[in-house]
């Protein structure tokens, strides 16, 4: 068995992850979290909160999970939103076209169709179920469609991503944050795409949750983070377009270079990697297979100044994205404002107010209006518009509705004056960290995955950081059939969780097997209730999952201790008498 099975058998036999209607057969790109697997997850989304919720202040909302087709159009996924496809002409399977070529070539990203189905064709590549002909290649739209109400005169899309529910929501946000820029929203919720093949379990998924955040800011001031020098020195892993193109290696480099250098576009983007590392070494992703990869300039959109994906390295599945932090310039608040009509922009007013020379142009009003009738508001707006030296002719020739209509100079007046101007009107510019959530938890659990021989036993342990381990402490009687024992492993268990730790009690089996249960269950401290606790001093033993270390501390203490271990991160060895 290599790691990634090994690693999805713990996750199914454990309860993490299992797939999704297994009853009925199931169905590829759906996949359910178990009691352990929802509650990890969970704590995943809670550090992410404690990051961008009460670290940046960035209030979460929670937009429909539906949206109206307007919403996709003026986005660009009903156009656009697809991935190349290829069926086979005999057995009528459909795949991915540019991963059936990159298991016979290397390729680079973003080709286009026609690319595509002509690397098929000249390489002869065939369908990997039956060997069949392959078709041309042809776009497949990722969105599921359905329709909102009865009948079909309303169509609605599952949202492929949970962003543009925070774009469209974009005037209330704007004054939900009093008319003032920089300010930042976030949404954490389930995201839909009919991936076309997918495989490697929970890394694509149809259904699947993403935790975004939403960062508008003046374009002005985009190398100016307000709180830029609290991440200048710490290092990144960074693999820039160049590193890529010769095939380099990614190097580390601090966050206040990358950006003095130009090798990330701004400091609000560099600011944004830099917490996504911090937050990824939180929740327990091993830092020595982080790396961030810059996407090239052929695979980016053609709006994002910048982009920067953090990969981790999976046993089996190589380097894979599991975030995307991305520069998206005005792209989505000009997109939605051209489809719905609504100005999007933000009044930012200037520190001193400017001279400005304005043309002033004073109709005729009283004989352009019986002259033109109906025309007449168009023919004064149109007038209006007009630059001084446009205006100093003895005529001016104006395009009213097509129709060309001439109007003499006598019949307006205009003079340039000095205004005083407060500000100017600006789309603001977007910059964004887009988390995989599934895809960080699976992580989560391959790094942790750990196997080593104790005693000439093999042990399997999940190493998982403590604050998103499911459960925190598991209370275990040394022996489950001695009352006392188990009665006050049940006080105890009830107390801690009066406390508020998540804990388990369990009494079935030797202490042995109990142990390794909790090792693979990720349970970071195990206590264990003996003949001491009950008839001696009230003491317990506390045991570590990874070193094993054992101390004796008195039962009152724990909730105090288990509080400390899970704040400080520190050793448990520093506490209580040794084992
Ligand atoms: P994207 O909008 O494609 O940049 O996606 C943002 C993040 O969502 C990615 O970095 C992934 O972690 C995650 N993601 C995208 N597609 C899927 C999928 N089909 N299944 C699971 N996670 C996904």
């Amino acid at each position: 068995m290599d790691k990634y099975d090994k690693v999805f058998e713990l996750a199914k036999n454990r309860g993490f992850i299992w797939p999704s209607f297994e009853i009925y057969g199931g169905a590829s790109g759906f996949y359910d979290y178990g009691p352990l697997g929802a509650t990890l997850k969970r704590k995943i989304e809670d550090e992410w909160r404690r990051f961008y919720c009460v670290g940046e202040g960035f209030y979460e909302i929670e937009a429909p999970t539906i949206g109206v087709e307007a919403i996709f159009e003026a986005s660009g996924h009903v156009g656009g939103f697809a991935d190349p496809m290829v069926t086979c002409e005999k057995c009528k399977e459909s795949f991915r076209a540019d991963h059936i070529v990159k298991e016979t070539m290397e390729i680079p990203d973003g080709l286009k169709k026609e690319q595509l189905t002509d690397i098929i064709r000249k390489n002869a590549i065939k369908c990997p179920e039956c060997g069949g002909p392959l078709g041309d290649v042809y776009d497949f739209n990722l969105m599921f469609q359905t329709w909102i109400g009865p009948g079909q005169k309303k169509k609605g899309y599952l949202r492929p991503e949970t962003a543009q529910g925070m774009f469209v929501d974009f005037p209330r946000l704007l004054r939900f944050y009093r008319e003032k820029l920089p300010f930042g929203v976030t949404q954490i919720g389930k995201s839909y795409r009919n991936e076309i093949s997918p495989r490697q379990g929970v890394i694509r998924l149809r259904e699947f949750t993403q935790a975004e955040a939403e960062v508008f800011v003046n374009p002005q001031f985009k190398s100016q983070h307000p709180n830029f020098n609290a991440v200048r020195e710490l290092m990144l892993p960074l693999w820039d377009e160049n590193a890529q193109l010769t095939n380099g290696p990614s190097t580390p480099m601090r966050v206040g270079v990358a950006v003095e250098k130009g090798t990330i576009a701004n400091q609000y983007l560099a600011y944004y990697v830099a917490l996504t590392y911090q937050f990824l070494v939180s929740v327990g992703i091993d830092e020595k297979k982080l790396r961030f990869r810059q996407h090239m300039c052929t695979e980016r959109a053609h709006y994002a100044t910048d982009c920067w994906d953090a990969e981790v390295f999976l046993d089996g599945l190589g380097w894979i994205e599991i975030v995307g932090i991305a520069d998206r310039t005005s792209y989505d608040l000009t997109a939605h404002q051209k489809r719905s009509e609504v100005d999007l922009s933000v009044f930012i007013p200037f520190e001193k107010p400017m001279k400005v020379k304005k043309t002033v142009v004073t109709p005729d009003m009283k004989t352009i209006g019986p002259k033109f009738k109906g025309k007449a508001g168009k023919i004064m707006a149109a007038l209006k518009a007009m630059k001084p030296e446009e205006l100093d002719k003895p005529e001016v020739r104006l395009d009213i509705d097509g129709e060309e209509v001439v109007i003499e100079s006598s019949l307006f007046k205009h003079e340039t004056v000095e205004v005083d101007v407060n500000g100017e009107n600006v789309v603001p510019h977007v910059v964004e960290p887009s988390y995989g959530v599934d895809r960080i938890l699976y992580s989560v659990l391959d790094h942790a995955y750990d196997e080593e021989i104790v005693k000439d036993e093999e042990r399997i342990v999940l190493r998982l950081d403590r604050k998103v381990a499911p459960i925190t402490v598991a209370v275990l009687p040394l022996l489950g059939n001695d009352e006392r024992l188990t009665a006050r492993g049940v006080e105890i268990a009830k107390d801690l969780k009066g406390a508020g730790f998540f804990v388990e009690y369990d009494d079935s089996g030797t202490i042995g097997k109990r142990y390794r249960r909790n090792d693979e269950a990720g349970t970071p401290f195990c206590v264990t209730v003996d003949f001491d606790t009950v008839e001696k001093d009230g003491t317990v033993t506390v045991r570590d999952r990874d070193s094993m270390a054992q101390v004796r501390i008195p039962a009152a203490d724990l909730s105090g201790l288990f509080g400390e271990l899970l704040c400080t991160g520190k050793p448990l060895e520093g506490y209580g008498k040794k084992v």
